[in-house]
């Protein structure tokens, strides 16, 4: 119904996307382009459950906490363990992008991009939270259309194409036709995971325990799928398990190739499972278009070139692959008319993707 409030305030109001991401938190506005990047981590106390920092705030202070303090990712798996918080933060970033782009009421139109395999209970808290912090309509779309659309893949084509987003909690791989997803498949092994496989490998190679944050600084520096043009070597700093003393050991990205083979070898192994389960007429299509990378995870060096061997397709990293979900889900926005049916709502309340 035609509210004339709600028809001036519109006037002032935003087209939002949100890329809601078990590592990082994405918003694009519609004509600005990413306006927040955070890392999706929220700080509560624990006995009154307040809720005391959000985003790059709360993660700096993971390790760091006094008791009393917890640091989350409520996201973490790729399901919404924690309701309250993840609401919390939803509420958070959409009025910060008001503010920081100096909009006084946030009325804005939001799509907010969600792992597929959220539940409607989950879908529900997602989309009540976006209408709660103020949108005027809102819609939600599975992550790995969002990263499709942003990637510029011609997901509305009869034309198959295929992506793999690989985030910090999950990757996602699907195969897109005619606005629908044909096959999909999600797994908890990504960016954390690796991680995890290179503290582990520094332990028992050296006895050396590190950090969650130092595994990521190697990873990112040094990790790599597939032998490197030129092999390089990094310091890691951590304690001896042995002596309980501080302890340095350099190691090579040789090293830590082997040490990420586990995690990059089972989300090589589920893009193949995904390609057995599609059918040949697409699997002749991706073999032109090819497999397109997304999210932080594809820019794990030479991972590319490793998926495009072992499956004998063409593989690309998608550009600016971390803001893709963030872009595809604002560009919905922009041809609703058109994209309409990639949005996904939650059961209860209606047809699919009407505004309420
Ligand atoms: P999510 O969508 O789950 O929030 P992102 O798409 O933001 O996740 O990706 C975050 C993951 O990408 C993290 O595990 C991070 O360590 C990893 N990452 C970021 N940059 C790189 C890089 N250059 N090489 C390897 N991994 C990376
Ligand atoms: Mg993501």
């Amino acid at each position: 119904m035609w509210n004339p409030i709600d028809a001036l305030l519109g006037l002032f109001s935003l087209d939002i996307g949100i890329d809601l991401g078990t590592a990082n938190t994405l918003v694009f506005v519609r004509g600005k382009g990413i306006v927040i990047n955070e890392p999706s981590w929220v700080a509560i106390e624990k006995n009154s459950k307040r809720v005391l920092a959000i985003g790059a705030e709360a993660k700096e202070m993971v390790g760091r906490t006094p008791a009393g303090i917890v640091a989350i990712r409520p996201l973490r798996d790729g399901v919404i363990s924690e309701f309250e918080v993840t609401q919390a933060m939803l509420d958070y970033f959409i009025k910060k992008a008001h503010e920081d782009l100096f909009v006084p009421f946030p009325r804005p139109r939001v799509v907010v991009g969600i792992p597929s395999g959220v539940t409607e209970v989950e879908k529900r808290a997602v989309y009540d939270a976006a209408l709660a912090a103020g949108a005027r309509a809102a819609f939600l779309i599975e992550e790995p259309m969002a990263a499709a659309i942003g990637a510029g893949l011609p997901i509305m084509e009869s034309r198959g194409s295929m992506v793999v987003d690989i985030g910090g909690g999950t990757t996602e791989v699907a195969v897109f036709s005619l606005g629908g997803i044909v096959v999909s498949r999600s797994i908890r092994v990504a960016g954390d995971e690796m991680d995890e496989d290179i503290i582990q490998y520094v332990r028992q190679k050296y006895n050396l325990l590190i950090g969650e944050r130092m595994a990521e600084r190697v990873k990112i520096a040094i990790g790599s799928a597939y032998p490197l043009p030129e092999e390089k070597t990094m310091l890691l700093r951590g304690r001896n398990v042995v002596t309980g003393l501080p302890d340095a050991v350099e190691v090579s990205s040789i090293e830590i190739r082997e040490a990420l083979s586990g995690s990059v070898g089972i989300i090589l192994d589920v893009i193949k499972e995904t390609l057995d389960s599609t059918p040949p007429e697409l699997i002749a299509d991706l073999m032109e278009t090819g497999i397109c990378l997304a999210g932080g995870g594809s820019l794990l060096k030479g991972l590319a070139q490793r998926v495009s061997e072992e499956t004998n397709m063409p593989a690309w990293v998608a550009p600016d692959s971390m803001t893709c979900v963030a872009r595809g889900a604002g560009k919905v926005l922009e041809e609703l008319d058109i994209l309409q049916q990639v949005l996904t709502t939650p059961d209860r309340r209606g047809s699919s993707a009407s505004p309420v």
